[in-house]
């Protein structure tokens, strides 16, 4: 297999979008094909760190976007009742010094326009309404052909999935196996600050209590306040894997947190519910023609904020590795250089959830205790942990 000149993507999520982007600017002919009838993400917060920004930097994309941006300053952990800080660590202009890059809080929907409209500049074809239904590989052309639910195809040098955790490409090249629900849903909302009655402090805010956790965080320049409430529950009913959310169910499973806690959640007027799923490391990303990329092959519980960076990183490296490597090899060195990060994010991401949800009751808040006394006694501990995600620079390395 040579180097390619046409890639088709199944799917216009961030993913997609960063891959189809770093391709076009390489020259390469990019099709995208979008299951949805108009592009914009749900609205929603974003927390993009470093290592991911350096992407969107290197795609010539940082001050575009930076009007958009909120700049926390400190990464924290709370209880949940009392407010008492298990970690506060910096972030602002010390965590810029430090990997150079900042770190941002987005608006989704402004990440996914901006993006959208750097692919659009680049010559990048976007083909809407187009459901994916699978692919058809042909050895004697070397191609690979993307099918569409109303019979039409797009055919390519290359198929990369980044259809998400239910992806299409994922399904035909490794077979049907639904996604795991994690024991965990989501509220996710937006307040707009002029609704607040409680002053929401600057930071990346995780509250942790018992069973479930709180995430808040500004947007848009302060404007606005993003909310992620998690709920471990032992099933999930309903068909969709989202649906709107109950304001008074939300309520009353934080009800006797935090006043900072209960008093936004008070100020929402509307949510969204999701069940939090995943699914273990893949056996390979990769076969033939047929690249993953993103949520289509490592989801990850959102407890490091990293789903999106990781399918930012993976979007950038696998459009070097097309261009330094013939097709097969490149296939093979992205898998070789991807997979075992994000693996280890989505295990680190998992293993949050034990920590924010104090696990092991005395013991899961020992725990907690443990990464206080670490913050005061030892931070280097926990600034190497920090410094393996957010330090790395898929541009450099
Ligand atoms: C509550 C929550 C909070 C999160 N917070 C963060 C965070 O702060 N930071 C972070 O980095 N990550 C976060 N994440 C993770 C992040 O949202 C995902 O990892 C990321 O969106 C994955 O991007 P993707 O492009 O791989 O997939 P997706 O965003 O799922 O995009 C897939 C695209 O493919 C399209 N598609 C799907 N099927 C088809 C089909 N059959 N035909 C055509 N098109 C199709 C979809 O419409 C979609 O546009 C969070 C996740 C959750 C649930």
């Amino acid at each position: 297999m040579g180097q390619v000149n046409c890639v088709v993507i199944a799917g216009a999520g961030i993913g997609g979008l960063c891959a189809a982007l770093a391709l076009a600017k390489q020259g390469v002919r990019v099709v995208v094909c979008e299951q949805a009838a108009s592009l914009g993400e749900v609205g929603a917060g974003l927390q993009i760190s470093p290592n991911a920004l350096k992407v969107l930097r290197q795609l010539g994309l940082e001050s575009e976007l930076s009007q958009f941006v909120f700049k926390p300053q400190h990464a924290a952990i709370r209880d949940y009742k009392t407010g008492e800080y298990y970690l506060k660590s910096p972030l602002g202009k010390q965590a810029e010094a430090r990997y150079g890059a900042p770190y941002w809080h987005l608006h989704r929907a402004d990440l996914h326009q901006v993006l959208a409209a750097a692919c659009a500049k680049a010559g990048v074809e976007l083909v809407l309404n187009a459901v994916v239904i699978g692919y058809r590989e042909n050895t004697e052309l070397k191609q690979v052909c993307l099918l569409l639910e109303d019979g039409r195809e797009f055919c390519a040098d290359l198929l990369i999935g980044a259809d998400g955790i239910r992806s299409k490409v994922r399904e035909q090249m490794l077979g049907q196996e639904c996604p795991i629900f994690m024991g965990q849903v989501a509220w996710r909302g937006v307040i707009p600050v002029s609704d607040l009655t409680v002053d929401v402090k600057p930071d990346a805010c995780v509250w942790a209590g018992p069973g479930r956790h709180f995430v808040s965080y500004y947007l848009r320049g302060g404007d606005y306040v993003n909310f992620v409430a998690v709920e471990e529950r032992s099933d999930w009913r309903s068909e969709s894997w989202r649906e709107e959310g109950d304001v008074e169910e939300l309520k009353r499973a934080f009800a006797d947190w935090h006043p900072e806690v209960s008093e936004l959640i008070k100020s929402a007027s509307s949510t969204f519910l999701w069940a939090l799923n995943g699914r273990d490391e893949l056996p390979t990303w990769h076969k033939g023609r047929v690249v993953l990329l993103g949520d289509a092959c490592h989801p990850m519980l959102p407890f490091m904020a990293q789903g999106a960076a990781m399918a930012i990183e993976d979007g950038y490296i696998l459009a070097k590795c097309l261009s330094n490597y013939a097709l097969s090899d490149a296939l093979l060195k992205y898998e070789q250089v991807r997979k075992p990060r994000a693996t280890k994010i989505q295990q680190m991401s998992k293993a949050n959830a034990g920590l924010y949800h104090m696990h092991g009751g005395v013991f899961g808040r020992m725990k907690l205790k443990a990464l206080q006394a670490a913050g005061r006694f030892a931070p280097s501990v926990i600034q190497s942990k920090l410094d393996a995600v957010y330090g790395h620079d898929v541009t450099k390395n």
